[in-house]
Formats: C-alpha cells, sequence, structure tokens
C-alpha cells in the first residue's frame, strides 16, 4: 500500500516536473525569439535629490509577450541567464541605453541626468565584457560618464580581482558603478574598500522597515544609518531603492541619504510618460 502510493506519488510528482520543465523551455524559446523580434522594452525609474529634482534614471528591462502580455524581469531574467541569452539581453539594454543618453545629451533637462543600467553576473565575468561595453559606448556616441553600471554584491564571488580590474578599465573611461541592492547579499567589507564604486544602493528591504512603528524600528533605523555611514565613509553616493512614503523619504533625508528612488516619486514608465 504505502510503496503504491509512494509511486503513484512520483508518478504524479513527475509529471508535473515534466510540464513545468516543457513551459520553462517554451518561455526559453520564446525569449531568444522575443529578444531578435523587437519584444523588450526598456522602462525608466527616475531617481531623484532630496530637492525631488529629478537627476538620472534606471533602465528596467520589460518583455512584451506576443500572448502572455508583459513579463517583469524577476520571470525571464533567470532564464536569459540559465539559457546564455542573457549576453544578448544584456547587450540590447545596453545599446538602448546608451542610444537614449546620446538623444538626451541635447535635450533640456536631460542632458544633466545619469542612466544606470543592471549588469547580470554572466555579462560582467564575460571575457569581452569590456570590449562590449566600450565599443557600445563608441558606436552610439553616449557620453560615458552618464552610465552607471549597476552591479550586486553576489557577482564579487569568486574571482573578485578580475572584476576589479574590469571595473578599473571601464572606470578609465568615464563609466561609473553602483552596487545594487546593497545589504541583502554577501558583504566582505574589505572587498568594499577595493571596488572603484561611485554608488552604494540601500536595497529596499533596508528602507521600508527604517520607518516602522515596531518595537524593532529603532533598532532599524539605526541600521540603515549605519549603511548610510558606511557608504559616506567609503566615499560613495548612497542611494535609497523602494522610497514608496513620504514618510521615508524624510526619514532618509535627516539620515543623510543623497539619492532617492521608488513609487512615491515615480514608477518605472515608457520614455514618453517620464517627467
Ligand atoms: P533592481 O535593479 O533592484 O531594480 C529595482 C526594482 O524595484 C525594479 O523592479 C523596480 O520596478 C522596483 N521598484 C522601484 N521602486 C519601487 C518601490 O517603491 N517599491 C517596490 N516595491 N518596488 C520598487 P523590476 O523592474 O521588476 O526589476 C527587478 C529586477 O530585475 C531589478 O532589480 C534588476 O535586478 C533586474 N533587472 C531589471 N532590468 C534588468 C536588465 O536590463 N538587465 C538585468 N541583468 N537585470 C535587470
Ligand atoms: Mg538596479
Ligand atoms: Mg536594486
Ligand atoms: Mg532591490
Amino acid at each position: 500500500e504505502a510503496k503504491d502510493s509512494g509511486r503513484n506519488t512520483s508518478v504524479f510528482f513527475d509529471a508535473d516536473l515534466e510540464a513545468r520543465l516543457n513551459s520553462r523551455l517554451e518561455l526559453q524559446r520564446d525569449l531568444h525569439r522575443g529578444i531578435i523580434n523587437n519584444e523588450l522594452e526598456l522602462f525608466y525609474q527616475t531617481k531623484v535629490n532630496c530637492q525631488k529634482t529629478c537627476v538620472g534614471v534606471e533602465a528596467l528591462v520589460r518583455w512584451f509577450h506576443p500572448t502572455k502580455g508583459m513579463i517583469n524581469p524577476a520571470n525571464f531574467i533567470y532564464i536569459a541567464e540559465q539559457s546564455g541569452d542573457i549576453i544578448l539581453l544584456g547587450n540590447w539594454v545596453l545599446r538602448t541605453a546608451c542610444e537614449k543618453l546620446l538623444e538626451w545629451a541635447d535635450h533640456p533637462e536631460r542632458a544633466d541626468w545619469t542612466m544606470s543600467v543592471n549588469v547580470s553576473v554572466k555579462q560582467l565575468k564575460a571575457d569581452n565584457f569590456v570590449e562590449e561595453v566600450s565599443r557600445c559606448l563608441n558606436e552610439t556616441g553616449a557620453p560615458p560618464n552618464k552610465l552607471i553600471l549597476e552591479i550586486t554584491e553576489s557577482m564579487l564571488l569568486g574571482n573578485t580581482e578580475a572584476v576589479i580590474v574590469k571595473m578599473q578599465q571601464l572606470r578609465n573611461i568615464g563609466v561609473r558603478f553602483a552596487l545594487d541592492d546593497f545589504g541583502t547579499g554577501y558583504s566582505n567589507l574589505s572587498y568594499l574598500q577595493r571596488l572603484p564604486l561611485d554608488q552604494l544602493k540601500i536595497d529596499r528591504s533596508f528602507v521600508s522597515t527604517n520607518t516602522d512603528h515596531e518595537n524593532s524600528g529603532l533598532a532599524q533605523a539605526q541600521l540603515t544609518q549605519s549603511i548610510i555611514s558606511l557608504g559616506h565613509t567609503l566615499g560613495l553616493i548612497v542611494v535609497a531603492e523602494g522610497v514608496e512614503t513620504e514618510a521615508q523619504f524624510h526619514a532618509l533625508i535627516k539620515q543623510g541619504c543623497d539619492i532617492f528612488q521608488g513609487y512615491y516619486f515615480n514608477r518605472p514608465v515608457r520614455e514618453g510618460e517620464l517627467p
């Protein structure tokens, strides 16, 4: 009896697994075709200073699937990373963002805006990453000092030295770097000091608990304060992501945060809907 039901469970499980594998494979094929067929689109979310003046945007990719509609990056970036299409996707994002930067160079309000682009670990670790980025800048004619590449702590695992060399090479041509989602991953503070970074982006989880009225609120606020101070000690611009309320914005200003991003100011939108 027990054996039977065990086998049934496992057959059922296998069928379920197979279905999920098939839909994953289908999505993977769709994505490959989608990248080539121009189904990707860049949305932009503003980053503001404490006067709420826009100082730049972050490019956030969206996929408009022909039947499934808009898909968020959380649901397809990992697929692209597994299939290897992340290089194709990442290059498309870089190029599109650089083209936009060039367009904005003559714009009355946007000429000073920076463009932040998320980079995947596979892109960063590819041998020709530096060439890809510089080629993109050269071919589009975008100003390199307006481009900010966002990397995450987990990308520094393993071969950190090689990553530092690449970052320095890109920095030499003017490109800047931000450490994204800071505080959620593996933090080796001695590496942090050696990375040629310009910005530290505090993860939104700290921003949302910073103003909690629970008992933990005070400790959380001190934690956020410490991260901001750490960033400043390292000479970095501190950016808060995921700012959703006025209270969060004001608390972060008091704590010395430099730049703010979140739904409180703007959602990620198409270029035409930017302020
Ligand atoms: P991220 O780089 O940390 O981007 C911030 C995410 O938080 C974005 O989600 C943004 O829409 C969302 N967000 C912004 N403000 C708020 C807020 O006030 N509240 C809340 N709850 N969320 C907010 P999105 O666009 O879905 O992107 C998710 C992640 O996907 C990004 O996290 C980034 O890691 C990755 N991603 C996006 N575009 C690209 C890309 O072009 N290439 C790569 N490799 N990854 C990308
Ligand atoms: Mg980011
Ligand atoms: Mg982030
Ligand atoms: Mg985040």
